[in-house]
């Protein structure tokens, strides 16, 4: 923790901010971008009529109408931070995220895991999509403990306390989600608070964790204090993640961890080491290694399907929650015709029939 005291300026002077453009600018995940790789897949859309406002025309808990299985298509991968009293780039107001999960519901989108998608585990009823919601750096906003008499509740005001209270009245809305943690940043960035910061016990961090991972949601490392990866040399960057792998290891034991979140979007100098590395303990001589395949960046539209040949786990973009960013983004997929849509059916990977619309409208045409 020594180093942490230098780092609580670099964190909260920047948390998460800046990487953003240097993480987009090179991605070409963008949708409806017209590139020849997603050629095929908007063909679908021309076969879809109406493609917003489809919310009014289903029932509760029914896929939105007129949705044509499309398993090739892009997926929204959300990044939030705090869950709070206000709106900003890193931070949304409760009732606001409230509304982004309904939001989401109404439009035929369910949670999964990052995990599910590399699994190919992506099990939906017809015509609903899958999304992959992130939340980064740990924060007490985003899982909060209230004490009552010894026992220890989640807070309803906390991120997972609305979650949880959502849950009640859509039940089909399952418990996942990734959380990218932080193990040893300043105030309260810390397994979700510690030391007090706002109300929060150390000695509840680990159980916090582990309640993350019994509960159906998934770990990803985020560094141990957020630090900037490309500022520093190798084997500090190996100790940035390798130690921070070790605490959830050690909330967990024997957590497989399948992800990272690049701080501010920052790759390292040697980019290998986002996703694989090593590092001696120099007290213990102890080595842990990671290894695994996805790299979250922190933007650049929605990632694309498992069953893309194009999919590229170890470098995932995701979409910032600010403002409009997901309603915009539904709209866009929808109008492209390119989101993911499930079939219903684990055995077929529904994909977009190349040449549908003109043989569909052109009877009689020598085939
Ligand atoms: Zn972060």
């Amino acid at each position: 923790m020594y180093r942490s005291v230098l780092v609580v300026v670099v964190f909260f002077a920047a948390a998460c901010k800046g990487g953003a453009n240097a993480a987009s600018a090179a991605n070409s995940n963008s949708v409806a971008s017209g590139t020849p790789v997603t050629a095929h897949i908007s063909d679908t859309g021309a076969a879809v009529p109406g493609p917003t406002s489809t919310t009014q025309a289903s029932a509760p808990g029914s896929a939105p109408a007129n949705r044509v299985p499309n398993e090739m298509g892009r997926i929204m991968v959300l990044e939030y931070h705090l869950i709070t009293d206000h709106n900003a780039d890193y931070a949304r107001e409760r009732g606001q995220f409230r509304k982004d999960l309904e939001l989401l519901y109404n439009r035929g989108y369910r949670p999964v895991n990052m995990s599910d998608v590399l699994d190919k585990k992506l099990n939906l009823p017809r015509g609903l999509s899958p999304v992959v919601i992130v939340f980064d750096d740990a924060s007490p906003e985003q899982f909060r403990y209230i004490e009552n008499n010894g026992k220890l509740d989640i807070d309803p005001t906390s991120g997972m306390g609305i979650w949880l209270d959502f849950r009640k009245t859509h039940p089909d809305w399952n418990n996942k989600a990734v959380f990218c943690l932080l193990s040893g940043a300043a105030a309260g960035h810390n397994f979700f608070g510690d030391r007090g910061v706002q109300g929060q016990k150390s000695n509840w961090r680990f159980r916090k964790v582990k309640w993350l991972a019994d509960n159906g949601f998934e770990l990803c490392d985020h560094t141990l204090w957020h630090a900037q990866l490309n500022k520093y040399p190798d084997a500090f960057v190996q100790e940035q993640i390798a130690r921070n792998a070790l605490a959830i290891d050690s909330a967990v034991p024997g957590y497989k961890i399948r992800s990272m979140a690049l701080p501010q979007g920052l790759w390292p100098k040697n980019r290998a080491l986002a996703s694989k590395g090593s590092w001696t303990n120099p007290k213990t001589g102890k080595t842990v290694t990671y290894d695994w395949p996805v790299v979250f960046e922190v933007a650049g539209g929605p990632m694309r399907s498992p069953y893309d040949p194009a999919f590229n786990p170890g470098k995932t973009p995701r979409i910032q929650v600010i403002g409009n960013a997901i309603e915009n983004m539904i709209n866009k997929l929808e109008q492209a015709g390119n989101m993911y849509i499930s079939d219903g059916d684990p055995s077929v990977i529904a994909r977009p029939a190349v040449g549908s619309t003109a043989t569909a409208t052109t009877p009689g045409a020598k085939r």
